[in-house]
């Protein structure tokens, strides 16, 4: 059993609402209009907390800082005059790369992926074990019909398998408190990328974990069953799904009331963008336990970019044609980071002379995430997806066609966000 520092229950930490959005905005130019989607959904009385989080892998591939992320998040808080609370996420980061973030985020994902499966040391594992007797044996938790069933191997096995990521998450985090101070921040641990999805008892075993290792987080983000391809829906059985996400939801229940972990601890959605197939069950799982989420939308930002370009016509169209091209050209090199989390069917892209033939109705209608439209195509929007360093490289020229054709844009961003991500989610 594990209890908060005194000091973080004095200080007023800092708490995440039970429903939250991760925005992603690469080129830092469309804070505002994804604002402007938590506002509306505010006006029809559902609060939604912005959390901005761009990737330290984000910021190396374009070439920028985390200050320029939260100068944008602050301006468009100003000019649009959001009262509530909304966050900076230093999204995947880990002992090597988190001191660029430290100073301007207050919301930290914890990204343990790595040091899955890695050895733990066998007294710590056997320690766990000897401390935790109720994790062995038939454990039945409330809202789960069938109770999980686990022997004293299974449990050690697990633990063996997770206990050296939750150390490091442990390390990572006692790192972040010695700079910003105990709930100064909101600690998120994510372990999505990974090849094996984590189970609800697997779950349980984990949070256990994290609380004897002391770290108060608010969201957790396990691998999901299923396909999570960036931008696109999602590919795997949503019944399935649907079960594990409630068993999930019932787990933290759990785990907050025996291992004393922060009461508003939520399941974390990454690749959460355009994942439609599964928003119902996951909008009818938080209305069934109460509970909330955060859904990670990073990447659906820039896409949303290009559409306004291409839709805009004229330059902006013409900008849109070339990263396609170039995307093309250099499609090993831009797969290669996000290989775990993409499926192009490349034999399905049109070649690039197809595509400079195109008019704006073309190439809007293959890049929006439009399931019904014969044009739409989940191939072409994979590729520009991880071809936002084709954009970095255009420098200013790309810059300026945000400006220039700022309303195009930003109406395609805030009605991406509001009406096929918050809508069927929360509203
Ligand atoms: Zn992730």
């Amino acid at each position: 059993m594990w209890d908060f520092p005194s000091t973080l229950m004095s200080s007023q930490p800092l708490v995440i609402g039970k429903f939250s959005l991760g925005m992603g905005d690469r080129f830092a130019h469309e804070a505002e209009a994804q604002l402007a989607a938590c506002i509306a959904a505010q006006k029809l009385g559902v609060e939604i907390v912005p959390v901005w989080n761009k990737s330290n892998r984000e910021h190396n591939i374009i070439g920028s800082e985390p200050t320029s992320t939260r100068a944008a998040a602050d301006a468009a808080v100003k000019a649009l005059g959001w009262t509530a609370p909304y966050f900076l996420d230093a999204d995947h980061i880990g002992l090597k790369t988190v001191d660029r973030f430290v100073g301007v985020s207050d919301f930290f994902t914890i990204d343990v992926a790595d040091f899955i499966a890695q050895p733990a040391d066998p007294a710590a594992v056997k320690g766990f074990v000897d401390r935790h007797p109720e994790l062995v044996g038939t454990i039945t938790l409330a809202g789960i019909d069938r109770p999980f069933t686990t022997t004293r191997a299974d449990v050690e096995r697990t633990a063996a398998k997770f206990l050296l990521a939750v150390q490091e998450a442990g390390k990572v985090y006692r790192h972040i408190v010695s700079v910003k101070g105990v709930g100064r921040f909101v600690p998120e641990i994510s372990m999505d990328e990974t090849d094996n999805p984590q189970t609800p008892p697997e779950l349980l075993i984990i949070l256990a974990a994290i609380a004897d290792e002391g770290v108060p987080i608010q969201t957790i983000a396990p691998k999901f069953t299923g396909r999570f391809n960036k931008g696109v829906d999602y590919v795997g059985d949503v019944a399935q799904f649907e079960r594990e996400f409630n068993d999930d939801l019932c787990v933290i229940a759990h785990a907050v009331k025996q291992y004393g972990l922060p009461a508003n601890l939520k399941l974390s959605v990454h690749s959460g963008s355009d994942k439609f197939s599964i928003y119902p069950a996951i909008r009818r799982a938080l209305a069934k336990h109460g509970a909330g989420v955060h859904v990670k939308t990073a990447g659906t930002n820039w896409l949303e970019e290009c559409i306004g370009l291409a839709e805009a016509g004229g330059e902006g169209l013409v900008i849109a044609k070339e990263i396609y091209a170039e995307a093309h050209a250099h499609m090993d090199e831009l797969c290669l980071p996000y290989a775990t989390v993409i499926d192009i069917d490349r034999s399905k892209l049109p070649s690039v002379t197809e595509v400079n033939g195109w008019t704006s109705v073309q190439y809007v209608g293959a890049l929006r995430h439009d399931q019904k439209n014969p044009l739409y195509n989940a191939n072409i929007r994979q590729l520009i997806h991880v071809g936002f360093k084709v954009a970095a490289k255009m420098g200013p020229r790309y810059l300026n066609a945000l400006k220039t054709y700022r309303a195009d844009c930003a109406r395609n961003v805030t009605g991406n966000l509001f009406d096929r991500h918050i809508k069927p989610l929360f509203l």
